[in-house]
């Protein structure tokens, strides 16, 4: 009785046990399947898109508007971009990109990839004939290979409202006649209809934008203009403008370029020469490799360096201030002048011509670290070591002028400092690509050297600037 009592309950007891491991086991998967049933259900309902970016984010719709998107994503394949053009509430448009493969894989958590695609919407005038001019609505998203919002993706959504304009800007030219020496600059007024938002002159592949002739009058613009050094003289100087919606005016002016004829020079190069300049150059430029040779390394220097350097002013000229520093001619520091503007220099090495660059400044040479003073009123920009230049300071002047001053021994100003015509601003040397103690002086106009004889003479600065502008004083 009692075995039998036992047997009951070892029976009842092993199978309450087991009724328990039954109850327990489906109690847990019941609980996992719910935690894997709510994050499922988080994954499907929330909505992580990826990132959208705009390049030049447009102003305005217009003849031919081109929207360049860019969708990132860290942690899906970016699928779908799409565009919507809407306008008083009616859909004019659509057109979308759609991408197949992606680098990100859910299974490869390991892995640190970004999808990202870019692509460049084309809204043509002639893609959405409906449109008009007035105010549309531009819808961009962007769909990633989510679970969100219930498998259909992840989507980010941008919505710009952008007025609509046809219309090219209207230039209207004021001053009447303009005389450019090649190399030289002259200065050009116009009107510019409201909503443009750039103008300027181009002169082949230079543009050389315009500024207010005064902030009270935004659309009286100036533009300081170069024929370069390097442009055949019959090419085509235009007034260009361009509006919010990206439409583009192109308007004639009466000009004369009269060419010019450059000095040549020819620059024996020795060992003692290159072994003097070239290493403290290269010191101060760890982008630039040793070549295998003092003389390899001169050309690097000389080539390479140079155009890198040119490059960098071209940069430097976007800090230009919108209005004139100054007011009177600028200075040209009295001194003996032993290069010029554009001198074409043929170098020489053992009799063998091994190199040809164009020198554009002049040099200017006196006693040794003489004083170098600021040419006109400005800030300066730039004060330091800078390539073939060696030690150099730009200091800018408004309009997009600009002096740059190289080969000092000593800087005397930082940037951000104001200065004034005639202050010292450093001491003469032959740091930089210098055969000796001189002045190295150029004038820029949007980073590009022009003739600096024209800044120095009060005549011209009064008949190509300053008698063009009293009328807006
Ligand atoms: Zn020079």
């Amino acid at each position: 009785m009692r075995k039998r009592f036992d047997l009951y309950l070892r029976e009842r007891s092993r199978g309450y046990h087991s009724d328990a491991g039954i109850g327990r086991g489906r109690v847990l998967a019941g609980v996992v399947l719910l935690l894997v049933l709510i994050l499922i259900g988080w994954k499907v309902v929330q909505n992580q898109g990826p990132s959208l970016v705009l390049d030049n984010e447009p102003r305005g719709l217009g003849q031919s508007t081109q929207l360049a998107i860019e969708a990132r994503d860290r942690k899906h394949n970016v699928r779908r971009i799409t565009v919507d053009v809407s306008q008083n509430g009616h859909s004019l448009y659509h057109t979308e990109t759609v991408s197949k493969s992606g680098p990100i894989h859910w299974w490869k958590f390991w892995t640190k990839s970004e999808s990202v695609v870019n692509w460049t919407a084309p809204l043509n005038r002639r893609l959405i004939p409906g449109l008009a001019e007035g105010s549309a609505t531009v819808q961009i998203a962007a769909i990633n290979d989510s679970w969100g919002r219930f498998f259909r993706g992840g989507e980010s959504r941008v919505s710009l409202t952008l007025p609509v304009r046809f219309t090219a800007p209207q230039i209207g030219v004021i001053t009447t006649q303009h005389y450019i020496n090649q190399g030289g600059c002259d200065m050009v007024v116009f009107t510019v209809s409201p909503g443009t938002v750039e103008s300027g002159v181009q002169v082949g592949k230079y543009f050389f934008t315009s500024f207010p002739v005064k902030p009270s009058m935004p659309n009286t613009r100036l533009a300081i203009f170069a024929y370069p050094w390097d442009l055949d003289p019959t090419t085509p100087a235009e007034i260009i403008a361009r509006d919010d919606a990206g439409n583009q005016a192109v308007a004639n002016f009466s000009y004369r370029v009269f060419p010019k004829k450059f000095h040549t020079d020819t620059i024996p190069l020795d060992d003692a020469y290159i072994a003097r300049v070239v290493p403290p150059i290269m010191s101060q430029t760890p982008d630039l490799d040793d070549q295998g040779s003092p003389l390899k390394n001169f050309l690097a220097v000389n080539g390479r360096l140079r155009q890198i350097d040119s490059e960098k002013l071209v940069e430097l000229a976007k800090q230009t201030s919108p209005a004139f520093l100054w007011h009177e001619p600028f200075i040209r520091l009295a001194s003996k002048t032993e290069a010029y503007f554009a001198d074409a220099r043929t170098y020489t090495y053992n009799g063998q011509v091994v190199d040809h660059q164009t020198h554009l400044g002049f040099d200017l040479a006196g006693l040794e670290h003489m004083p170098v003073l600021a040419a006109n009123d400005g800030v300066v920009v730039m004060a330091q070591f800078f390539g073939i230049f060696g030690n150099a300071v730009v200091i800018d002047h408004g309009t997009g002028v600009q002096t740059l001053y190289g080969h000092m021994s000593q800087l005397e100003v930082k940037p951000g400092e104001t200065v004034k015509r005639g202050q010292e601003i450093g001491r003469s040397g032959a740091t930089g690509l210098a055969g000796g103690d001189h002045l190295h002086f150029t004038v820029l106009l949007d980073g590009v050297p022009v003739n600096p004889t024209e800044w120095w003479d009060p005549h011209w600065i009064h008949d190509r600037i300053q008698a063009k502008l009293e009328a807006y004083r």
